[in-house]
């Protein structure tokens, strides 16, 4: 049976598959025509207790697991409530990656994310310059939480024999991304306060930080598909792929633009016409995000959704969902 084939036959469990990336990732599972998910309700199980997520693998048996569910926020949520996000990322992964492993899960994606890298990493940055150097301050407990991962499922496979795989993606945005705007990453955050201020008439927005920073922006759509794709190849393309230790790929577009581009990018789609102001009592974060995604490339996938018509569409998402 193909890789594709074997993954339509499984059982499939999504952890997450309520926020922005599970449910991307659901909704390409069913378009490829995936029908045995497992999708328990958010009351069923608290993936930061252990008991629960032993006795739901005990019980589920999933042969892929596709580990989604992160304690996420943006810049500002990262710097006031660390001890959440170091605490509800370590807790979800050892505990999904152990008792995968414990149920007899014979495939498990783990997502990390880009600010597992040093803050001066190269750019772009290239998997091998994990654990170079410093991480940004302002995210380093989620960072910490997300190396963690990669290093569960590494010593997984080096004592246990298991095939558990990492993707580490740029920034995201999409459908069912967080538009609260303490909490939020800036793309969405952008997109609410354009679409507010030319709602109220207002003659500015204000834009956090200098707008010199660099980000990567990745359509969900197009990570969901990515991870299909590093799911299905086969162990060996997999290995052949990824650093000595099978560690993790980059996913990103290869691209990026300044906070102050990107500002003038939500601006444009949204159709407001006053100024935008930066604040620079507001901290910038890392200088620049670039993946190196040649890895990915080299395997023959790469993202197909370009910026603007991304923020487009999102915006269309945004007026339909959440406005
Ligand atoms: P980061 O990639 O971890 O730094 O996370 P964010 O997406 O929160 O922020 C990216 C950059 O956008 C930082 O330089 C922020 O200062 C800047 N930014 C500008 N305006 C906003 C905003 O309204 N919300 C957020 N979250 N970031 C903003």
């Amino acid at each position: 049976m193909s890789e594709a084939a074997g993954l339509r036959a499984a059982r499939i469990y999504v952890a997450g598959h309520r926020g922005m990336v599970g449910s991307a990732i659901v909704r390409r599972l069913e378009a490829v025509g995936c029908t045995n998910l497992i999708l328990p309700a958010r009351e069923a199980l608290d993936l930061t207790e252990h008991d629960q997520v032993r006795g739901f693998f005990q019980k589920e048996r999933p042969e892929y697991v596709f580990l989604a569910a992160a304690r996420v926020g943006g810049i500002y949520a990262n710097s006031h409530y660390p001890a959440d996000f170091i605490h509800a990322n370590l807790a979800i992964a050892t505990n999904v990656i152990q008792c995968a492993h414990a149920a007899g899960t014979s495939r498990l994606l783990f997502l990390g994310s880009s600010c597992i890298y040093p803050r001066l990493a190269p750019q772009p940055m290239p998997e091998e310059c994990l654990l170079t150097g410093p991480l940004e301050p302002t995210n380093e407990p989620y960072a910490i939480a997300k190396i963690a991962g990669i290093k569960l499922c590494e010593s997984f496979n080096r004592q246990h024999g298991t095939d558990f795989r990492s993707v580490m993606p740029t920034n995201l945005y999409g459908p069912e991304d967080n538009f609260d705007l303490q909490t939020s990453h800036v793309l969405p955050a952008m997109l609410r306060k354009f679409h507010e201020a030319k709602q109220a008439g207002a003659g500015s927005v204000e834009v956090w930080g200098t707008g010199t920073p660099r980000r990567e922006f990745l359509h969900v759509n197009d990570l969901a598909e990515a991870c299909l794709f590093v799911m299905t190849l086969p162990r060996e393309r997999y290995a052949s792929a990824t650093l000595p230790t099978r560690s993790h790929l980059n996913v990103g577009t290869g691209t990026d633009v300044s906070i102050g581009e990107l500002a003038e990018l939500v601006r444009e789609v949204v159709g407001f016409k006053g100024e935008i102001r930066f604040n620079a009592d507001y901290p910038d974060g890392a200088p620049r995000k670039l993946l190196d995604v040649a890895r990915l490339t080299g395997l023959g996938w790469c993202a197909s959704m370009a910026l603007k018509q991304g923020v487009a569409s999102t915006y269309a998402w945004y007026l339909r969902h959440r406005a």
